[in-house]
C-alpha cells in the first residue's frame, strides 16, 4: 500500500473535526467513546458541550452520575458513559490523571477494548498500534479483496495483523485517522468514490469492480418473536401492579405483569393461582429489540392473589419509575367493570 499517498490525502482532505485537531489523550478518548455506534454529526454538539463542562479528566471524575446521564441524554447506550466516569476516577486515582500510554494498562480500564486502546495509542501517543473499526474493515477488505466475515474473531484478528504491519511503516497518528477518514468520506459503504481515492491504483476490489460487495455481510440472525400476555391489574383504589425486572434484558426496569404463552385461556389456566379476572382487551403492542421481537396482547383486569414481587403504584407514581420502553408505550385506559367473556 502506498501509505504516504494515503497520509498526504488525509492531511489535505480531512474534515475540520474538533477531535481531529488535538493530541490530548483525554479528548481523543472522549471522542472515541462517543463515536461508538453513533454518527459523527450526532456526536459533534455533544462533544463540544461535554468538553466545555468537563475540560479535564479530573472534572469528569468528580461528576455526578445523574448529571452525566443528563449531559449525554440522546446519545444512547448509556453504559458507555457510566464506564467513562469509572475510568476517569480510576485514571485520577491510579495514573495521576494521565490516560495510560501502554496497551495492557489501557485495556484494564472500564469500557476500553482493543479498538479504543489502539485509537488512543496511535492518535494521541503516535504509537504504531493498530485500531480496526468498521471504516478500516471496509477499506482494507476492499483494498486486499478479502471476503471473510469480520464478525468472526479469527478473521478480525487477521485483518488487525495486516493493519498492524501497515501502521509499523507509517506515521501512526496520521495513518489511523487517514484510514478512518477515507472510510467515512470516500470508501463509503454505498457508492464509494473510487475516482478520488488515493488507494485506487492498487485496490483489488476496484480492479474487479466488486467494491460494494465487500466487506461480506454477515447473515443477520432472525429475530425471535415472543408472544406475551400483559396484564394491567388494578386494585379497587385504581392502583396498578408492576414488577421490577430481574432478567438480564432490561434488568431493573419496571413492567406490568406479563406471561409468555400462545393463548389468553392457556395463560390464565397456567396462572390460575393469581385469581386474575380479565375486564377488557386494551390492544396489541409490539416492541423490537436487537435479537428479539415482543408481541404483547394487553388486557386490564383485577387480581386476587398477587405475586409477592409485584408492587402497587398509582398511575402518577408510575410516571416516575424507570420503565421498559416496551411497557411505557402501553396506554392505560381503565373503563370496563364487568369481566370479559373469554
Ligand atoms: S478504490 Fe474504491 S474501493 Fe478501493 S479503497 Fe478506494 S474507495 Fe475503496
Amino acid at each position: 500500500m502506498n501509505i504516504k499517498k494515503l497520509e498526504d490525502w488525509y492531511l489535505t482532505h480531512h474534515r475540520d473535526l474538533p477531535f481531529r485537531q488535538t493530541k490530548d489523550p483525554y479528548q481523543i478518548w472522549v471522542s472515541e467513546i462517543m463515536l461508538q455506534q453513533t454518527q459523527v454529526e450526532t456526536v459533534l454538539p455533544f462533544f463540544k458541550t461535554f468538553i466545555k463542562k468537563y475540560p479535564t479528566i479530573y472534572d469528569l471524575a468528580q461528576s455526578f452520575e445523574d448529571d452525566l446521564k443528563k449531559d449525554v441524554e440522546g446519545l444512547g447506550y448509556y453504559q458507555r458513559f457510566k464506564n467513562m466516569r469509572l475510568t476517569a476516577q480510576k485514571v485520577v486515582k491510579e495514573h495521576h490523571g494521565q490516560i495510560p500510554n501502554h496497551y495492557q494498562e489501557l485495556i484494564q480500564l472500564p469500557g476500553i477494548g482493543p479498538y479504543t486502546a489502539g485509537a488512543i495509542l496511535s492518535i494521541a501517543y503516535d504509537q504504531p498500534i493498530s485500531a480496526v473499526d468498521g471504516n478500516v474493515i471496509r477499506v482494507l477488505s476492499r483494498y486486499y479483496n478479502l471476503n471473510d466475515d469480520f464478525s468472526q474473531v479469527a478473521n478480525k484478528k487477521r485483518l488487525n495483523d495486516i493493519n498492524q504491519s501497515l501502521i509499523e511503516k507509517a506515521r501512526p497518528s496520521i495513518y489511523t485517522q487517514a484510514l478512518m477518514e477515507l472510510g467515512a468520506l470516500v470508501c463509503r459503504p454505498k457508492k464509494p468514490q473510487c475516482g478520488v481515492c488515493p488507494l485506487q491504483d492498487q485496490c483489488e476490489a476496484f480492479k474487479l469492480g466488486i467494491q460494494e460487495s465487500l466487506p461480506t455481510k454477515k447473515v443477520k440472525p432472525i429475530k425471535k418473536k415472543l408472544h406475551y400476555f400483559t396484564f394491567l391489574l388494578f386494585d379497587n383504589k385504581g392502583e396498578l401492579y408492576v414488577r421490577q425486572r430481574t432478567e438480564k434484558l432490561l434488568e431493573g426496569m419496571y413492567e406490568y405483569p406479563q406471561f409468555l404463552g400462545q393463548t389468553l385461556a392457556e395463560v390464565l389456566e397456567k396462572n390460575a393461582n393469581y385469581g386474575i379476572t380479565i375486564l377488557q382487551k386494551e390492544g396489541m403492542y409490539h416492541h423490537e429489540f436487537t435479537h428479539l421481537s415482543w408481541k404483547m396482547s394487553v388486557y386490564s383486569g383485577t387480581v386476587q392473589n398477587p405475586n409477592s414481587s409485584w408492587h402497587l403504584v398509582t398511575p402518577k407514581e408510575l410516571l416516575q419509575l424507570p420503565m421498559a420502553v416496551a411497557h411505557r408505550k402501553i396506554a392505560i385506559k381503565k373503563g370496563a367493570s364487568a369481566p370479559l367473556t373469554l
